[in-house]
């Protein structure tokens, strides 16, 4: 048996993660020497050894790593042997340039809830943690990650840590948050009157106020969020007044996966994901039986498991087996993170305050996905997914996506990764476009990116246009659907002309118009419009989006002229004459009337005139509403004209005439819908015969009604179509900077050839 040395860079997702812990074992088991580093881009080794182990430990590198980890490449080179008596940790240095992956938030495993059942200095301690599991990004504020570089570090590991910490066969060895009740954070419970810190006493009282139907506000792992009993409606209806009477579906935590079955249905792959260590909250139709104010009349809502400490200590005492955990922000601010903020705001619309004397760095939403064609499919990705890259096949390295401006999510470039940032949300507000630059400032720092190439969107008026503008580092716009349609691209390591149809809400066209149902021939590179929705003007322009019955009266007058007005249609006699009267006269006059093409305003005027969703208390309500409300097995669908470009009279003339005959709106949605999948499918048949491309890309907001995009991939699949649709990154405009990147990226690639 001959002795041979190998040096090992391991790149990926592989720090905080108990990765050295495990190579350690790994090398104790195959008897080999050498040692181990962590540096900014990955794992160092340097092992010797009979051949024979070596190749075993290469072997289990790959196979049996951390749950949490998630390796890109090993690379290994032969080396001398050196001699070494023992394999050794080495202390991490920061070396070059590039960097190592960092872990998002992993939830509570069940070892260390059992620590907190068990450990002398853990029981019943809320800030157990091990390498497996605990805070990462949101205490993180620099590289290589140690806990001098988190918001751990004011506390100062006491001995029993200590020794946990440095012991390679323990579970906490280098698990950077290590704490116990002896030396760790803590939580304090704020009443309107006092402050408890005892922490039974906390649970026994925060458990007391929720079963009273009270609101709770609790510091989690991202943010703060708002607490309530899921089941009380009278605490519901309060949340809801708190809130300032947002008509969104509230998310729910229940305890476990059976609570989740009594208030959900669930396939498998459904239960994985609630299951997951990145405990998203997953869309589930639901059963309901929750308090109705939950749900706020939707077929589906938010469900999720606990993933912290405190979580399951809490339902441990509770009665109710199902709590509302909404975000913890004032109307369109991001969610608040500070202490000192969520006493000023969220108090006063509590009853208690639960929070504790740790420091989130960085801010992370709860991420949010729903299940299609049996596939999870990512709406909001942040706690627990960022900051994971997303692997291209092009090299991005120092650029910059400053992204969309509704549900804002930037990107930066680092190699050949994508690493999109955590949900930044409506930067239009002043709040959230602090947290925006913010943010930037931070990935740019914590990724040592050095920015050399801005991409952006076309929309000038769009604030991270401005933003990306004023830096003055060359710039290249990217038209908005072909930012979305390279997104999905993207996330496939696509690179070629494809069919991209974008079917969305807003984004401006080179023709200054505002695009939104666009059928695309085009690579990463360029696209040409094959066809696209006849443009419809919308009377008071962004108004629409609030009051989708404008755009309902436009394609009414566009199809039948003044004659709409005798129409027996139950939402037009809510419209006061004078009003509509303005309307018309602004289409006639083309007095801000923007012509739009845009998929979303299509579905808010068929759920405006069903009378389904006239006025839209939030973003994209109208069409949720509509989808909610599609009655089941409903084969039929309307009349469309496809030729240049597609027109939906007849699908208008369709739905009058169902109205006027009183078929029910949950047919007539069915209907409706029926008609844009088919649309999309003869569309894409028309592109596959005259171009010969077979390869289908979906993108865009409309994307993400699981009926379109369920039946969409299962018609273009089942007539020979091979079908690409957003999973790991989103539909929305949270993925248009990952669009953005890619096409800056292959742009400059041409251009240097
Ligand atoms: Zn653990
Ligand atoms: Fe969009």
């Amino acid at each position: 048996m001959s002795i041979i040395a190998k040096k090992i860079k391991i790149t990926g997702l592989v720090q905080g993660v108990g990765f050295r812990p495990f190579i350690y074992k790994h090398a104790l088991k195959y008897s080999l020497h050498g040692w181990v580093e962590n540096r900014n881009d990955g794992v160092f080794i340097v092992i010797e050894g009979p051949d024979e182990n070596i190749n075993q430990f290469l072997y289990t590198l790959r196979d049996s790593a951390p749950l949490a980890s998630s390796i890109s490449s090993i690379h290994t080179e032969d080396s001398e042997p050196e001699n070494f008596s023992s394999f050794f940790i080495k202390k991490s240095e920061s070396v070059s340039q590039d960097v190592t992956e960092i872990s998002p938030d992993i939830a509570v495993c069940d070892d260390c809830l059992h620590d907190i059942k068990t450990q002398k200095n853990r029981i019943d301690y809320p800030f157990t943690n091990c390498t497996n599991c605990g805070p990462r990004f949101t205490i993180i504020k620099d590289l290589p990650y140690d806990r001098q570089k988190t918001t751990m570090e004011p506390f100062k590991m006491c001995d029993k840590c200590e020794k946990e910490y440095t012991n390679i066969m323990d579970r906490r060895f280098h698990a950077q948050p290590v704490a116990c009740s002896d030396c760790g954070p803590e939580y304090q419970l704020i009443l309107k009157d006092r402050k408890i810190d005892n922490f039974s006493q906390i649970i026994n009282i925060t458990r007391q106020l929720i079963d009273d139907g009270k609101i709770v506000s609790i510091k989690g792992l991202g943010g703060f969020f708002m607490a309530c009993d899921a089941l009380n409606d009278e605490a519901v209806k309060n949340m809801r007044i708190a809130k300032d009477r947002e008509m969104k579906p509230f998310a729910v935590m229940v305890p476990d996966i059976e609570a989740a079955k009594r208030y959900a249905f669930l396939n498998e792959s459904e239960e994985i994901a609630l299951k997951s260590w990145r405990r998203p909250i997953v869309l589930l139709k639901t059963k309901l039986n929750l308090a109705p104010g939950v749900c706020s009349g939707f077929d589906r809502t938010g469900i999720m498991l606990p993933y912290m400490p405190v979580h399951y200590m809490l339902f441990e005492n509770l009665k109710t087996d199902a709590i509302v955990l909404t975000s913890g922000n004032v109307s369109d601010e991001p969610i608040i993170i500070s202490n000192e903020e969520a006493e000023e705001k969220l108090l006063p619309l509590s009853d208690a305050l639960l929070t504790y004397n740790r420091d989130i760095y960085n801010r992370a939403d709860d991420s949010v996905e729903i299940n299609i064609n049996g596939t999870e499919r990512l709406i909001r990705r942040s706690r627990g997914y960022t900051p994971n890259p997303v692997e291209l096949q092009i090299n991005v390295e120092g650029i910059f996506a400053a992204g969309a401006e509704l549900v804002n999510c930037f990107c930066i470039g680092k190699k050949n990764q994508a690493i999109l940032s955590q949900h930044i949300g409506d930067i239009k507000n002043y709040k959230t476009y602090e947290f925006y630059t913010e943010s930037i400032d931070r990935f740019k720092k914590l990724f040592r990116l050095n920015t050399d190439l801005i991409v952006h969107d076309l929309h000038p008026e769009y604030f991270s246009t401005k933003y990306a503008l004023e830096t003055g580092i060359e710039s290249v716009a990217v038209q908005h659907h072909h930012a979305h349609i390279a997104s999905c691209m993207a996330e496939h390591g696509l690179d070629e002309k494809v069919i991209g149809i974008a079917m969305d809400g807003t984004g401006l066209g080179t023709d200054n118009k505002i695009w939104g149902g666009e059928f695309f021939v085009n690579d990463l590179n360029d696209f040409e419009r094959f066809s696209h929705f006849d443009y419809i003007p919308l009377p008071g322009g962004d108004k629409v989006t609030e009051e989708p019955w404008r755009t309902a009266v436009s394609y009414l007058y566009k199809i039948f002229g003044n004659q709409f007005r005798e129409f027996d249609l139950a939402f037009l006699k809510s419209i006061p004459e004078n009003k509509l009267e303005i309307i018309i006269t602004a289409i006639d006059k083309n007095i801000n009337c923007p012509e739009s093409s845009s998929a979303g305003r299509l579905f808010d005027a068929v759920s405006a005139i069903t009378n389904i969703c006239p006025v839209s208390n939030f973003h994209a309500e109208a069409p949720m509403r509509l989808e909610a409300a599609i009655a089941e097995n409903i084969t039929e669908k309307y009349d469309i004209g496809i030729d240049k470009t597609i027109s939906f009279d007849n699908t208008f003339r369709g739905i009058v005439a169902d109205l006027q005959n009183g078929t029910a709106v949950s047919e007539i949605s069915a209907k409706f819908h029926n008609t844009v999948i088919y649309c999309i499918f003869a569309v894409a048949e028309r592109i596959r015969a005259q171009k010969n491309i077979n390869k289908v890309v979906l993108s865009g907001g409309s994307f993400q009604n699981a009926y379109v995009l369920g039946k969409v991939e299962i018609l273009l699949e089942q007539n020979g179509f091979e079908v690409f649709s957003h999973k790991k990154t989103p539909a929305n405009d949270a993925g248009i900077a990952l669009g953005q990147l890619a096409i800056a990226a292959k742009r400059r690639q041409l251009n240097n050839k």
